[in-house]
């Protein structure tokens, strides 16, 4: 995966690093486990073929806004975020991750 570090993606001050189609753009080091996070992101990518990805992530995100009106509670509602950081830390996940995993049942991940 390619990371590329700069100083203005992701824009604000409250994350790390921006997964664009696959290229990782961060604001200083990253670990592990953000790394990680991105790599399950870009699997998400790859099996949505991208676009469809972005579409259904930003689709997730405002009707969780509507939901929560709040974006930090809208951003970690989003299905592909649930997944991302609920394995963020278990570096092996990728490799036994079954697809569209971002789908499965909430109660899976331990949330409702
Ligand atoms: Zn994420």
């Amino acid at each position: 995966m390619k990371v590329i570090r700069n100083k203005i993606l992701p824009f604000g001050k409250k994350f790390l690093a921006i997964n664009l189609f696959g290229i990782v753009f961060a604001k200083g080091d990253c670990d592990d486990y953000v790394l990680n996070h991105e790599c399950i992101h870009t699997a998400q990518m790859r099996e949505w073929i991208y676009l469809p990805f972005y579409i259904l992530y930003l689709l997730e995100w405002v009707l969780n806004y509507i939901k929560y009106r709040d974006h930090l509670k809208a951003y970690h509602a989003i299905s592909f975020e649930i997944e991302a950081y609920c394995h963020q830390n278990d570096l092996k996940y990728l490799k036994e991750r079954k697809r569209f995993a971002n789908y499965r049942k909430r109660n899976d991940y331990g949330r409702n």
